[in-house]
């Protein structure tokens, strides 16, 4: 694993008889102003209100965020209670103790999430966003990771993840595509999770020093991702970019002449009239794949665009048909095409996931803690009867097992799906044995007739 990835590595769950040094004492009630707070209200910035959790107070966490210095005023039987780890750090040599007994810690965590899960730990539940953004959830995630206190969350995670149930498909799945799967990992929810680093090969492309780049522009290996999944990821861009690439070269090689095929299939009618028809599919694939740099088809190793865009030129290819002026339309050749479309889906759908099925352990047990995925129950289902192939086999049948939808939509370059507009398209053409590079669901019937 790679050092530069900064998500820990989970975590024992903590039990609810866990050995934390708990300093009980009488608390006061909680301010009415709580119960005045509506359930979606944001977290209010005033110094006041955010940093201060309770009205008998006897410890304080300064967060530094930027130049911003900001002081929790905490109870600290509540905070140490609820994580060992900062139990640790405010009884071990990181505190300072002030003149009057006063403990005090220093994080860097980001100031909104603390609260939220200072919130938590002092029964302020109206405060606890129900409806949290993305982003509130990942930078929330991460502390809960951090400070061993997923627990804490458990009240809230089966709806935070059910309000992600579709975000797969979001407008922003792309760009937050890590944040989520972060957040699925953390919370123990692996369809998401699935789903989410399936969209991070799709879209992830190279730069030209060759690191693999997430579609913000950052380095893949400077953002947070769960343990294990950078090298993942990159593994399988690279082996399924080569696939797609060897299924571009075949027709190539055989309409270049370069490499025939004794039963090509591109030309339906295979008449006398095929090799016309050949050059017509190759004349007119050509603007498409030369545009997108895939004529002459390259290496792998050379091609630094995201597969996502991949699929797109290839989907973009409008075929010119072998057609004479006076032919009736039986006699033409508006089915032909050199069946890339149906070989980029075949290698998607075998695209491997990077969940593997050593993930699926701490998958189980974050699901246990956060009741998401019915306590765990939908990995259980996932983890392979029989291991005979070894760990390698086992990880590919657990992916096989639960192939996402995101990998064969069809998004173009400007970010607009092509789901409900070719959808029906894609799948005729599966079941068609044509191939189903044409758009036209008539002209393929016609073609097939005669073919
Ligand atoms: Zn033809």
């Amino acid at each position: 694993m790679s050092s530069s990835e900064t998500g820990d590595m989970p975590l024992e769950p903590l039990t609810a008889d866990a050995t934390i040094a708990a300093q009980t004492q009488p608390l006061s009630p909680i301010e009415e102003q709580d119960d005045n707070i509506h359930q979606d209200q944001e977290i209010s910035h005033s110094d006041d209100d955010l940093a201060v959790f309770h009205a008998d107070t006897d410890a304080a966490i300064k967060v530094e965020s930027g130049e911003d210095l900001v002081e929790f005023k905490v109870i600290i039987s509540n905070v140490t209670s609820a994580s060992q780890v900062l139990n640790d750090l405010f009884y071990g040599d990181a505190s300072e103790k002030l003149p009057n007994g006063t403990r005090v810690i220093t994080l860097d965590d980001e100031p909104e999430s603390l609260a939220i899960l200072m919130n938590i730990m002092h029964f302020r539940f109206a405060r606890v966003p129900k409806r949290p953004t993305v982003d509130q959830l990942y930078e929330l995630t991460r502390l809960t990771s951090k400070y061993k206190c997923t627990h804490l969350v458990e009240p809230w995670a089966v709806a935070w993840t059910e309000q992600l149930s579709g975000f797969a498909h979001d407008k922003k799945a792309t760009e937050d595509n890590y944040k989520a799967a972060w957040i699925s990992w953390e919370l123990g929810y692996e369809k998401l999770l699935r789903e989410m680093t399936d969209s991070l090969v799709l879209n992830c492309k190279v730069d030209e020093h060759g690191d693999v780049i997430h579609p913000n522009g950052t380095k893949l290996r400077d953002l947070v991702l769960p343990p294990g999944f950078l090298d993942r990821i990159i593994e399988i861009r690279f082996n399924t970019l080569a696939s797609i690439l060897e299924q571009i070269q075949i027709p190539m090689d055989h309409l270049s002449h370069m490499k025939r095929l004794e039963k090509p299939g591109f030309c339906k009618r295979a008449e006398d009239d095929v090799a016309w028809c050949e050059a017509m599919l190759l004349g007119s694939s050509m603007p498409k794949l030369m545009q997108a740099g895939l004529f002459p088809v390259p290496p792998a190793t050379s091609y630094r665009q995201s597969l996502q865009t991949l699929k797109s030129a290839v989907y973009d290819i409008e075929y010119k048909h072998w057609e004479g002026r006076k032919w009736a339309p039986h006699k033409s050749h508006t089915g032909c095409n050199l069946g890339l479309r149906d070989s980029i889906k075949s290698v998607l759908d075998q695209m491997a996931n990077p969940v593997q099925q050593s993930h699926l352990g701490h998958l189980f047990k974050q699901a246990q803690i956060t009741g998401v995925d019915g306590g765990g129950a939908g990995c259980l289902t996932r983890v392979p009867v029989s291991p005979a192939g070894g760990e390698g086999q086992s990880a590919l049948l657990c992916a096989e097992a639960a192939s996402t939808s995101i990998k064969t939509e069809i998004v173009h370059d400007d970010g607009l799906k092509d789901d409900e507009k070719t959808v029906s398209d894609a799948v005729d053409s599966v079941a068609a044995p044509k191939g189903d590079d044409e758009q036209s669901d008539t002209k393929s019937e016609m073609c097939g007739e005669h073919a």
